[in-house]
């Protein structure tokens, strides 16, 4: 199975576009339709252009979510991935 990304263009195996947490009706996940390169590349450059809304998103998320960020050292690409969600639900 692969897919084109809407960004680059470029056919690529599932396995290098990030799936959304939510689950289709079917039992099929939702893939985001950039790869994970264009992706995170989107993600670094909104971080460039908005530094206050980041941090303050941080704090924001750091008070909520404090145990989750105390097992930070454990899975901490699961972490990022609720605060990258939690950032873009506020936008
Ligand atoms: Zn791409």
């Amino acid at each position: 199975m692969s897919k084109a990304c809407t960004k680059c263009g470029k056919e690529k195996p599932l396995d290098k576009f990030d799936f959304k947490h939510r689950v289709a009706k079917n039992g099929t996940h939702h893939f985001y339709g950039m790869c994970r390169k264009c992706r995170n590349a989107k993600i670094m450059e909104w971080h460039k252009k908005n530094p206050k809304k980041v941090t303050l998103a941080q704090q924001k998320y750091a008070e909520n979510n404090r145990e989750k960020l105390i097992g930070l050292l454990q899975d901490s690409r699961e972490v990022i991935s609720d605060l990258l969600k939690y950032i873009s639900d506020k936008e």
